[in-house]
């Protein structure tokens, strides 16, 4: 069976990357950990934000002992930075958006006649993991129709509607129609970016025209399944193809000679600008796990670094320096209100600072801003990974 996320890395990288067998999945760890978390939470389905966190909680510590198994298959812990970010993801984006309902990582395949089979059963041509499937009834003011709604939840920061586009949102949209063809009359993709909260979404009618459509993506994906056969049967074939298809590239930490030889000297300065680029991004997270939080003085890894953070009162001293009346203008005096309103702000210092230049304007206030902002927040230091001389 070919699965979607192999023949995704054909699709965004190249066929050198397809048919890699060392892939370092460190480097999807806070993905994977966000991609947990929010599996455990629509299967546990907890009523308060405590029960939450303990969910997020659970699922962190078994992936920094014991790992995760993929299709059955145990693999090693995961990075505990890297898993750190992945909870932090999920948590905030359950915050703004909600908790997921639905059902959680849903596996379905195809075989080669687009019948819908079991997930790794030797039939399959074809297989992908829905993150979440969900029913409902939509209507068009019209009439009603039935539509299953698969979401796929992606952690990287460019995902837009372009991730709509691909061929692992097409085949995924296959398996669907497969299943549920006679069930529902609408198959609607979703992908959401778990970084901004941003949701996709596109509707497949299964009427004519979105019929003939599905049909197109078949014949698609089955040139695509194709030509993965002959480059598993023949990897030899499967060649590097450095350049803008690096970005993101999980081998370009080091198991892709043909990245590094164009990043040092490339003929063209903008490939070697990207491929450069690419080998620092994917060789960023390597070499943090290598130094697991050791700090250094000089080379690559992690410095301590002071800086000011908030304290815990301090959208509470904001608003009450604010609300006090000795503004330029009339200020809202509505505390609570103002005060949901900064704390879904999520003020770093920085907001901080412009807001005190409001309260306390000028070079006169200049000594109060100071005051003010030192008293809402505390001095401290974090590890800092970069390269130092
Ligand atoms: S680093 Fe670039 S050339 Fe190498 S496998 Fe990845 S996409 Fe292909």
């Amino acid at each position: 069976m070919h699965h979607s996320t192999d023949l995704k890395r054909m699709e965004t990288h190249c066929d050198y990357a397809f048919v890699h067998p060392s892939i370092n999945r460190d480097l999807f760890a806070a993905g994977t950990t966000a991609h947990a978390i929010l599996e455990r939470v629509a299967q546990l389905k907890p009523e308060t934000d405590e029960e939450v966190t303990e969910i997020a909680e659970a699922v962190v510590e078994h992936l920094i002992t014991e790992g995760r198994a993929f299709d059955g298959i145990p693999e090693p812990p995961l990075p505990v930075n890297a898993v750190m970010e992945g909870k932090a993801i999920a948590l905030k984006y359950m915050m703004y958006n909600g908790l997921p309902s639905g059902e959680p990582e849903v596996g379905m395949a195809v075989d080669a006649d687009l019948n819908p089979v079991e997930y790794l059963s030797p039939e399959a041509l074809y297989g992908c993991i829905h993150d979440n499937i969900e029913f409902g009834v939509d209507d068009d003011g019209e009439m009603e129709y039935d539509v299953v709604v698969s979401t796929d939840y992606k952690s990287a920061w460019p995902t837009d509607a372009g991730e709509l586009e691909t061929m692992q949102r097409k085949g995924q949209a296959l398996t669907l129609y497969a299943r549920y063809k006679d069930k529902v009359q609408c198959l609607r993709m979703r992908v959401v970016n778990l970084r901004t909260g941003m949701s996709y979404e596109k509707d497949i009618f299964l009427d004519e025209m979105g019929v003939e459509m599905l049909e197109g993506w078949w014949r698609e994906l089955k040139m695509v399944c194709r030509k993965a056969d002959k480059l598993v049967a023949d990897p030899g074939k499967a060649q590097p193809r450095p350049g803008i298809a690096c970005v993101g590239c999980p081998l370009a930490a080091g198991e892709c000679e043909e990245a590094w030889v164009v990043a040092m000297g490339g003929a063209d300065q903008v490939d070697r600008y990207i491929a450069a680029q690419a080998v620092v991004d994917q060789s960023k997270p390597v070499i943090r796990t290598m130094m697991k939080n050791k700090t250094v003085t000089s080379g690559a890894g992690f410095k301590e670094r002071a800086r000011k953070v908030l304290k815990d009162d301090a959208i509470d001293l904001i608003v009450e320096q604010w609300c006090k009346g000795d503004l330029p203008w009339n200020p809202p005096t509505d505390q609570g209100e103002l005060r949901a309103l900064l704390l879904a702000a999520n003020l770093g210092v920085t907001q901080v600072r412009n807001l005190a230049k409001v309260m306390f304007p000028g070079r006169e206030l200049a000594s109060d801003r100071e005051a003010f902002i030192d008293s809402v927040t505390f001095g401290t230091t974090v590890a800092e990974f970069g390269v130092w001389k």
